[in-house]
């Protein structure tokens, strides 16, 4: 799946999809309260009102770039809190290749934070040792966001996700801590998007009067353009995060641009339109 804004490509590399078991993430997306949000089916919902979520990368090609935004799971990784998280023998690094996109050919990564399922292809186990994945490219990651999992002890699994996903990208010499508004090429900068993390941001794309937003997490599923008001467990300012999708789609809705969900599964994609006293996906 590919989008083109401007003289910049996007393209999709679905690492998972899951349909159901979100609960844990969303407590308040029952089925009961999922279903009468009709325009859900069939991309984010099925018909039992059970959500379907999807993990996965973006590459956004400009005309001198090759980033990959936010990396997925990984293989190999332990201590992950989620038992299928754990030791994951995927395919996704073949699926990147097979799409045109061979780790070699990447010379920029972004994490829009530090979570487990958006650092895990940063590294690759070779020999015993987390290597980076993507030896040629510059890792960016958030100055405020790394700081602040440096020194939390609210999470200890992230001890183990920034020990084997973080820590070897930074002694490789291949990071670089950014501001949470940097601007990366022309085409592309950062729009700070807190609550979720401290340092959460989405990744904003203007070319040739285009414009399209990758989300990151500030929001998890659509159903939360529908009920902005439902925070996920994993947020860590649930308050924060509200005022910021509240804000954000206040801004977004009416425009023309294309909103990229990074756990948004099958069409991924859509533009933020008013619905009543709230907003809903046109996909
Ligand atoms: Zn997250």
């Amino acid at each position: 799946m590919k989008w083109t804004i401007g003289d910049v490509t996007i393209s999709k590399i679905v690492e998972l999809e899951m349909t159901g078991g979100t609960r844990f993430l969303l407590p308040d997306a029952t089925p009961e309260a999922v279903q009468p949000i009709a325009w859900l089916r069939p991309h984010f919902a099925n018909d039992d009102g059970k959500l379907t979520m999807a993990i996965q990368t973006f590459v956004v090609e400009t005309p001198d770039r090759r980033i990959v935004v936010d990396t997925c799971l990984g293989n190999d990784k332990q201590h992950r809190r989620i038992p299928h998280w754990n030791d994951r023998q995927g395919p996704f690094l073949q699926d990147l290749t097979d799409a045109g996109f061979p780790p070699d050919s990447i010379d920029t990564v972004l994490c829009t934070h530090l979570h487990v399922d958006h650092v895990g292809w940063n590294t690759k186990l070779v020999d015993g040792k987390w290597v980076p994945t993507f030896p040629r490219a510059q890792y960016l990651m958030g100055q405020i966001e790394y700081d602040h999992w440096r020194n939390s002890t609210e999470r200890p699994d992230m001890a183990h996700v920034l020990a084997d996903s973080v820590t070897p990208i930074i002694e490789a010499g291949l990071a670089t801590f950014v501001a949470t508004d940097a601007q990366l090429t022309p085409e592309i900068d950062l729009v700070p998007t807190l609550g979720h993390t401290p340092g959460h941001v989405s990744v904003r794309i203007r070319s040739r009067g285009e414009t399209a937003l990758i989300t990151g997490d500030f929001m998890h599923h659509p159903v939360q353009i529908a009920r902005p008001e439902w925070s996920t467990l994993a947020d860590t300012d649930p308050e924060q995060g509200i005022a910021t999708r509240r804000r954000m789609f206040a801004e977004l809705a009416g425009t023309p641009t294309l909103v990229i969900g990074t756990h948004f599964a099958g069409a991924t994609a859509g533009r933020i339109v008013r619905d009543g006293d709230s907003y809903r996906l046109d996909v």
